[in-house]
C-alpha cells in the first residue's frame, strides 16, 4: 500500500488552530487587545462594525515593530514573549502561544500597520487567508493597529454559526470589561458603528469599575485587601444587598489576567453564606497576585483557566478576607461609644438626677435647640434623625419604661475594636433583651436586633482558637476533681485532643481507660457544664469529616464555642448585654456564627419611616 501520510500545508494548519483559539469576534478582540496590552500600550482604541463581523479594528499606542516583525508576527508560533519552556512559568505577558495573528490571518482579511519609536517610517501589511497580498512603507504614529475585516469569510460554516449582532456584541463587551478593568491605568475607549460605546480615561481601580458599571456602583463597593506569602489580594466585592439573581459582575483577575475559576468563586460565595439568600449571586472585583512560578497558565488555549500550586490556601485565605472586609465594611453596623454626652443622654434623664453616679448630664441639654447642637455636628442630617428617633422616649412615665432600662447606667468606656474608630456618629446606649433571645440596641442608622447565643458564640470562637494556638488561656483549679465516664474510644478521642484542651483552661489529672479526671476548667465554665460540653466535642469530631481545609483546631473552636456559649432564653442584665455588644465588636468577624449563621440584623429608620407613611 502507498504512504498516505502527508503534511497539512501551513494555511490549513493555521485554519485548524483557529478554531481553538477564535471562536467569535470577541476572541479576536480579546486577543487584539492583549497583544496591545503586551507592548505596553498606554491608550487602546477598539473600533467595531456589525458586532466585529465586518471589522474589528484595534489601535494602540505601543512599542509597534519592525518591518521584519511585522512580517514574522503572522507566522504560527512567532513571539517574542517566550524563548524557551522554562519562561513559561515567568510570565509577565498576556500572549505567549505566537499562534493569535497566525490563526487571524488564516480566516479574516487582515491589514496591519506599524511603527516603533526608533525608526522614521512605518510598514503596512495586508494578508489574507494566511498569503501576504501588500507590503508596504506608511507614514503612521508610532504604535500599531491592527484591522481584521469579514471573519470566517473562507470558512462559511463558522459565520453562519455566528449568534445574531446583539449577542456577538455583548460578548465583545464582556472581553472588553475583562482587558479594562485588569489594566485601569491604560485608557480604553470603544466605537461601534460609529458611536462611541466607552470612554474609559486612565485612572484607579475604583473608578474604573465606576467608570464602567455605572456610578451607582460607587456605594455598593467594599474594599478587600489582604497578603500572605503565597498571595496578595486586592479588590472589591459588592455589598450582600446588592447581591443579583443573575449572575452579575463576577471578576477574578490573576497577575493581571482575568481568569475563571469556579473553585475560587466558591471561597467567595462561602464568604457571603448567610448574608445573601441562596438564589442570588455574590458580585466581585478580586485581584490576585501570586508568584508566576506557582501557577499553570499553559493548561488553556485562551489562557482562562489556571492551575494555581496552593489551591486549598488561597481558598481559605481569600474566604477570610472577604468576611473579614465585609464585617468591618458593610454588614456590620458602625456603633459608637465616643462620650458625648450632649446626644446619648435620653432626653428624659436631663430633667432629673442620673441614677448612676458615673452619669454626666448636661442640664441645659434641649435637644429642640439646634444651634447649640449643630456646633459638633459632622452629619447633622442624620444625626437629626437619630435624635428625634430617640426622643420616642420623651415623656415616658417611668413605669412605662421597660423594667431593663430603668437601671441603666451610662458609662464612658474607651473602646479599641476597629470599628468603632472611624465614625462618630452617636447611638443611644440603651438595649434590651427581647425573649431573653435577643439583644435589641439603637445604633447610627436605626436598630440593631442581635442572637445572644450566635453573638457568643462568635465571640468564645474566636477566643478559644488565640488561646489553643497563640496563647494559653486562664484555667480555673477545681475545688475537688470532677470524675468522668465515657466509652474507651470516646476517652481515646478527648485524649488526642488532650494538649490543645488543656491551651483552653482544662486540666485533666488523669485520661485513662474509661475515666477522665478533671481539676481544671476553663474560666466561666461551670462545673456542671463539663460534661455535656466534652459529650458535645466526642460527638462533633466522630461525625465531622475533616475537610482538608478546616483544621483540628478551628473544629475545637467551634465545638467548644457551641457548647459553652450562653443559651437563648438566659436572662442578661443590661450591663452584660452591653458586654456581649462590645465583646462582638472586637471581634474580626462579628456578622456571623463561627458556623456561618446571621448572628445579627439591622433595621433603618427609613424602613421604619415607610411603614409609617
Ligand atoms: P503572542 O501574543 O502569543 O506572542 P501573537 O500572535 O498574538 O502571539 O503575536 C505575535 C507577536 O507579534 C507578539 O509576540 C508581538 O511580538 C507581536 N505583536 C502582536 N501585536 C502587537 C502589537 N499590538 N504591538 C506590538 N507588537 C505586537
Ligand atoms: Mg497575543
Amino acid at each position: 500500500m502507498a504512504d498516505i501520510i502527508q503534511l497539512l500545508p501551513d494555511h490549513v494548519a493555521n485554519q485548524i488552530a483557529a478554531g481553538e483559539v477564535v471562536q467569535r469576534p470577541a476572541s479576536v478582540v480579546k486577543e487584539l487587545l492583549e497583544n496591545a496590552i503586551d507592548a505596553g500600550a498606554t491608550d487602546i482604541t477598539l473600533v467595531l462594525k456589525d458586532a466585529g463581523k465586518t471589522l474589528i479594528q484595534v489601535i494602540d499606542n505601543g512599542i509597534g515593530m519592525s518591518v521584519t516583525d511585522a512580517r514574522l508576527c503572522f507566522e504560527r508560533h512567532a513571539t517574542s514573549k517566550i524563548k524557551n519552556a522554562e519562561d513559561l512559568f515567568n510570565l509577565n505577558t498576556k500572549g505567549f502561544r505566537g499562534e493569535a495573528l497566525a490563526s487571524i490571518a488564516a480566516i479574516a482579511h487582515v491589514e496591519l500597520k506599524t511603527k516603533t519609536a526608533a525608526s522614521e517610517i512605518g510598514t503596512k501589511i495586508t494578508i489574507e487567508g494566511s498569503e501576504v497580498t501588500a507590503q508596504e512603507a506608511v507614514v503612521v504614529p508610532k504604535g500599531t493597529m491592527l484591522s481584521v475585516k469579514n471573519l470566517f469569510y473562507n470558512i462559511p460554516a463558522r459565520r453562519n454559526f455566528l449568534k445574531s449582532n446583539p449577542v456577538e456584541t455583548r460578548h465583545i463587551i464582556d472581553e472588553f470589561h475583562r482587558v479594562a478593568l485588569a489594566h485601569p491605568q491604560v485608557a480604553f475607549s470603544m466605537i461601534h458603528n460609529g458611536s462611541d460605546v466607552f470612554q474609559l480615561p486612565e485612572s484607579n481601580l475604583r473608578q474604573r469599575i465606576v467608570n464602567i458599571f455605572g456610578s451607582k456602583t460607587n456605594e455598593k463597593l467594599v474594599p478587600v485587601s489582604e497578603e500572605t506569602d503565597i498571595v496578595k489580594v486586592q479588590g472589591f466585592v459588592l455589598k450582600p444587598e446588592f447581591a443579583k439573581k443573575s449572575r452579575g459582575e463576577q471578576f477574578f483577575f490573576v497577575n493581571d489576567r482575568f481568569i475563571k475559576s469556579p473553585y475560587l468563586h466558591h471561597a467567595v460565595a462561602a464568604a457571603f453564606e448567610g448574608l445573601i439568600k441562596n438564589e442570588n449571586h455574590p458580585g466581585y472585583f478580586l485581584y490576585l497576585e501570586v508568584d508566576p512560578h506557582s501557577i499553570d497558565i499553559n493548561i488553556h488555549p485562551t489562557k482562562t483557566e489556571i492551575k494555581f500550586e496552593d489551591e486549598h490556601a488561597i481558598y481559605a485565605m481569600l474566604r477570610s478576607t472577604i468576611k473579614h472586609s465585609l464585617g468591618q465594611f458593610s454588614i456590620a453596623p458602625v456603633l459608637d461609644f465616643e462620650k458625648d454626652t450632649g446626644f446619648d443622654t435620653p432626653y428624659e434623664y436631663s430633667k432629673k438626677s442620673p441614677v448612676a453616679p458615673s452619669v454626666e448630664v448636661d442640664k441645659n441639654f434641649n435637644p429642640f435647640q439646634k444651634e447649640a447642637r449643630q456646633k459638633d455636628i459632622s452629619f447633622p442630617y442624620k444625626r437629626e434623625r437619630v435624635a428625634s428617633w430617640e426622643s420616642m422616649y420623651v415623656g415616658l412615665e417611668d413605669e412605662a419604661m421597660p423594667s431593663e432600662l430603668k437601671g441603666f447606667e451610662v458609662e464612658s468606656e474607651e473602646v479599641t475594636g476597629r470599628l468603632f474608630e472611624k465614625d462618630t456618629e452617636v447611638a443611644s446606649k440603651v438595649t434590651f433583651q427581647v425573649q431573653n433571645k435577643y439583644i435589641v440596641s439603637s445604633i447610627k442608622s436605626g436598630l440593631m436586633v442581635i442572637h445572644q447565643h450566635l453573638a457568643h458564640q462568635r465571640i468564645l470562637y474566636e477566643e478559644l482558637l488565640k488561646s489553643i494556638t497563640v496563647q494559653e488561656a486562664v484555667s480555673q483549679q477545681l475545688l475537688f476533681p470532677l470524675s468522668l465516664h465515657f466509652s474507651k474510644p470516646h476517652v481515646a478521642i478527648l485524649k488526642s485532643l488532650q494538649e490543645q484542651l488543656e491551651h483552653t483552661g482544662f486540666v485533666f489529672s488523669e485520661i485513662e481507660n474509661e475515666t477522665l479526671e478533671i481539676s481544671g476548667v476553663p474560666s466561666g465554665v461551670l462545673e456542671s457544664n463539663v460534661e455535656g460540653i466534652l459529650q458535645g466535642l466526642v460527638r462533633d469530631f466522630e461525625n465531622e469529616v475533616p475537610d482538608a481545609s478546616f483544621s483540628q483546631n478551628d473544629l475545637l473552636a467551634k465545638s467548644l464555642a457551641k457548647s459553652m456559649a450562653i443559651k437563648s432564653g438566659t436572662v442578661l442584665e443590661p450591663k452584660a448585654q452591653e458586654h456581649l455588644i462590645h465583646q462582638l465588636f472586637a471581634c474580626k468577624e462579628p456578622s456571623v456564627s463561627p458556623t456561618n449563621k446571621l448572628v445579627l440584623v439591622t433595621m433603618d429608620v427609613n424602613d421604619f419611616d415607610k411603614k409609617f407613611a
